[in-house]
């Protein structure tokens, strides 16, 4: 079967109507979130069911084409790019809810759901779904497992692949492996659904997941605090996780740098406290419980915690729509710093205890390799996993400054390798990390991973050219 071929057996298998070739209609699917790269495909082919998928691939695999799986096309590494003579499998009609047990405090969901509809479907069931991040509106569940997400509740509840009790995945050969067992022991065998999570569209097309559910918070407390050092937001968590019986959900921090770009370019924000600070918190707690009395502990350890100097100040969102005014502040500083021209990104993490450690070590090359850089750190700290973004200097061109990536990105992860650290926290490999694969992973861990990949989508179907080369 030629391309031309494939494109009219997928239109006659699922309808001319989900087979896009159209330029304009193709648009949002080649879209690249970030703008690094651009996309190109045959087609976008978009399936209704698993059987649907299934004869895709089989249809793709005989005609010698390759798939790049797509969920919200919301990932941060290039992974849902296509590159050419490829299809684009986009998985967002595939969104049902297709059961939902309380009891076992589980639910089946289809590939395509967004996550901010799991969470609604959960909540409605008197429960809670606790996956977070700002793009949960358009991100799907799909998209979330094959990256592993993070987000902003993994101190407490883990990362994505955490929640999963089973999946149903089409192989490269065609075969659904229905794995939606809601099982939570089961040890029989190797656990083949970690295979899937967390590989990025590589190994298969997750069609759809069983996921764990947990009891609805009754009570939510969210503080912003001034810090004057990264050293002294480890001692707060530590004291916070203590003092709540770990009951701590996120812990944010950001750089007033970071919070500075969001006071200039974000409309309806402002400064939280009277003074500035160097650095920032945004602490949450929450509970089951309804009498836990949550508030007025966050109010004693703030109260203590400025009079012994480990924090300078804060305030305690009194509504809710205070509490989305804090984590707003937090969640737009991505947009605001487009509007200060360009940015060097990294999503790393460290063993918690050395994150002051790091922000000195790096903060003082990049300084020394681009005078005038700015550095505008924020992320999920509580996880040791910092957003270490680095904005150009005031006044300099935009492409001379981000020809200086890979420079920077290797003397950023460098650091990071030294302290035990990760080049991808949390968004994965995709086609951006490609090469951080080849300078940090060992050669046992490389060949491992093209030994599965070998093993798993022979044919190099799904995905190829990402994660592993
Ligand atoms: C504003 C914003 C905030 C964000 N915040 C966070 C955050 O806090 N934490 C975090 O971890 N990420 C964050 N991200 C990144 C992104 O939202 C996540 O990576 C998300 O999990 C991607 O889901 P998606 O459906 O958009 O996947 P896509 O971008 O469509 O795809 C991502 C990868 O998964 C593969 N894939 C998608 N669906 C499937 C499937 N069904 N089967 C097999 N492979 C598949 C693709 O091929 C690709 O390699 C953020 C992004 C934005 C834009």
């Amino acid at each position: 079967m030629t391309a031309t071929s494939l494109v009219a057996a997928l239109q006659q298998l699922i309808g001319t109507n989900h087979v896009l070739t159209d330029p304009a209609d193709m648009a949002p699917f080649l879209r690249e979130e970030r703008g690094t790269y651009e996309s190109w495909a045959l087609a976008v082919a978009r399936p209704d069911t698993v059987e649907d998928v299934a004869a895709i691939v089989k249809a793709c695999a005989q005609a010698n084409v390759s798939i790049v799986p797509q969920g919200g096309n919301t990932g941060l590494v290039g992974g849902a790019v296509s590159r050419g003579d490829q299809i684009i499998l986009s998985l967002g009609r595939m969104n049902r809810l297709r059961a939902i047990d309380p009891a076992n405090r589980a639910l089946t969901v289809e590939a395509g759901c967004t996550l901010a509809r799991i969470q609604t479907a959960a909540e409605e069931a008197g429960l809670h779904f606790p996956l977070s991040m700002a793009s949960e509106g358009s991100c799907q569940i799909g998209g979330n497992l094959s990256t592993n997400a993070g987000g902003t509740a993994v101190l407490r509840y883990g990362n994505a692949k955490e929640f999963v009790l089973g999946l149903e995945v089409v192989l490269a050969d065609g075969q659904i492996w229905n794995g939606l067992k809601a099982l939570r022991k089961d040890n029989t065998g190797y656990d083949l659904k970690q295979l899937f999570l967390g590989s990025e569209g590589t190994l298969g097309i997750i069609t759809a997941a069983s996921l764990k559910m947990y009891a609805k918070p009754r009570e939510t407390v969210t503080a912003l605090l001034g810090i004057a050092s990264p050293a002294a937001a480890l001692r707060l968590l530590a004291r916070l996780q203590d003092a709540s019986g770990d009951q701590v959900t996120g812990f944010e921090m950001m750089a007033r740098s970071s919070l500075d770009f969001v006071l200039r370019h974000i409309p309806g924000t402002q400064d939280p406290l009277s003074a500035a600070y160097p650095w920032y918190l945004l602490a949450e707690m929450t509970t089951s419980r309804a009498d836990a009395g949550l508030e007025a502990l966050m109010e004693r350890e703030l109260a203590s915690a400025i009079e012994e100097g480990l924090a300078e100040d804060g305030v305690i969102a009194a509504s809710l729509s205070q509490r989305e005014k804090l984590w707003k502040l937090r969640e737009s500083i991505p947009e605001a710093q487009k509007h200060e021209g360009g940015s060097l990104k990294h999503d790393i993490s460290v063993p918690i205890s050395a994150i002051p450690e790091f922000l000195d070590r790096a903060t003082r090359v990049v300084e020394a390799l681009i005078p005038g850089i700015r550095p505008c750190p924020f992320g999920h700290v509580g996880d040791g996993n910092l957003h270490y973004n680095l904005t150009q200097p005031m006044g300099m061109d935009k492409q001379a400054y981000l020809a200086n990536r890979e420079r920077v990105s290797q003397t950023v992860h460098d650091i990071v390798q030294n302290l035990g650290g990760s080049f991808s926290a949390e968004h994965g490999v995709g086609l951006l990390k490609l090469p951080d694969m080849a300078r940090y992973k060992s050669d046992v861990e490389r060949d491992l991973l093209k030994r599965l990949k070998q093993a798993i989508d022979p044919g190099h179907l799904f995905n190829p050219g990402k994660v592993v080369e």
